[in-house]
């Protein structure tokens, strides 16, 4: 049976049907409606006002691709200039093959390009060395966990490095509802306190961050990709399969078969979630140690890295949760923990 014409050119045979909607468009078409999406996506929530300096948080990923992509293409309707920012995590086999991605992207698309290493933030650790640190403790499940910390100072350092005022990154709307899955089930308050509406407004001095995919469904951005052919590193990360998050993806795909709705269902529920006063999370200081952003004495990555340099890695889920040993939950009667899990 030949494919029907696109819904909106008429012209054209339908190459797809949008996941959501159903609605048969041409690849044309469909990359014309999804760039339009974004650009109601950033105008309708202010997320980045003209003049904007936006650093993307560039990974070689195929969402931070699409995003750099699409900005690209809005830029000048938005009145902001771009600057790729990628970190450099220290995982062999697997980062500099990323990085070489990004550096294709940068070079195609005319955007300048600044590359931070954990190794050079972070006194020398590598997300192979917190892993050799870690193995065989039972937290070696956890190097998400640790390099989602360092991996949002690493990039606030990055985009402080090129002047930026807004740092981007490239989580679609099955990455948020997977986070709010994830603190859900970890009974982490603080981070659905925080992880709700469309970015965050820069308090205490961190640069305001947005997510301007978050109501793109992962299909969409593949099928975008797919469209405008773009070059992408799709391979995965060395730890990710340890990571909690591939249970909360698993969980999300079970529950999307019985309501397709559920990803949108749950961004919403995020956006929309009023925690009772003691949920929330205290208001932020400075860390002693670096002055960055902290709502204890050190921030997430010097208390990281502290535990690290001390042999005992302290990271650990919100108050009186299961700590980095996720086999071993914590009695709660213990202190506060020295940091709370990244946003991912
Ligand atoms: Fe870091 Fe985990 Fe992502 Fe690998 S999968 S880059 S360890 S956050």
């Amino acid at each position: 049976m030949p494919a029907p014409p696109c819904a909106v050119c008429h012209a054209a045979r339908a190459a797809l049907r949008r996941p959501r909607s159903g609605q048969a468009l041409c690849g044309p078409c469909f990359c014309a409606a999804f760039e339009a999406e974004v650009l109601h996506t950033v105008l309708a929530g202010s997320l980045l006002p003209p003049g904007a300096v936006v650093a993307v948080g560039a990974s070689g990923g195929k969402d931070s691709t699409v995003l750099a992509h699409v900005l690209r293409e809005l830029a000048p309707r938005l009145g902001i200039s771009l600057q790729l920012v990628a970190v450099d995590e220290g995982i062999g086999g697997y980062r500099d093959a990323a990085l070489a991605a990004v550096r294709r992207q940068a070079a195609r698309w005319e955007l300048p390009l600044t590359v931070v290493a954990y190794a050079d933030l972070f006194g020398g650790w590598t997300m192979d060395a917190v892993a050799r640190s870690t193995a065989g403790s039972g937290r070696s499940r956890a190097c998400c966990t640790f390099c989602g910390v360092l991996r949002r100072r690493a990039l606030e350092e990055g985009a402080r490095l090129v002047r930026a005022t807004h740092i981007v990154t490239g989580h679609n709307a099955d990455d948020m509802a997977e986070t709010v899955l994830m603190n859900f089930l970890r009974g982490d308050t603080g981070r659905l306190a925080r992880g709700g509406g469309l970015g965050s407004p820069g308090e205490g001095g961190a640069l305001p961050r947005c997510r301007p995919l978050q109501l793109a469904s992962q299909k969409e951005v593949v099928l975008y990709a797919h469209f405008r052919r773009l070059d992408y590193f799709s391979e995965e990360c060395v730890y990710a399969p340890e990571a909690f998050r591939a249970h909360a993806r698993d969980l999300l795909k079970s529950l999307e078969a019985a309501r397709p709705s559920v990803v949108l269902d749950l961004v919403h529920s995020a956006e929309h979630l009023a925690l009772a006063p003691t949920a929330q999370p205290p208001p932020p200081g400075a860390c002693t140690r670096c002055g960055a952003l902290a709502s204890r004495s050190l921030c997430q990555a010097c208390a990281l890295l502290d535990g690290l340099d001390r042999g005992r890695p302290r990271l650990a889920i919100g108050k009186g949760r299961r700590g980095l040993d996720e086999g071993a939950p914590r009695a709660r009667a213990q202190p506060p923990p020295a940091a709370v899990l990244p946003d991912f």
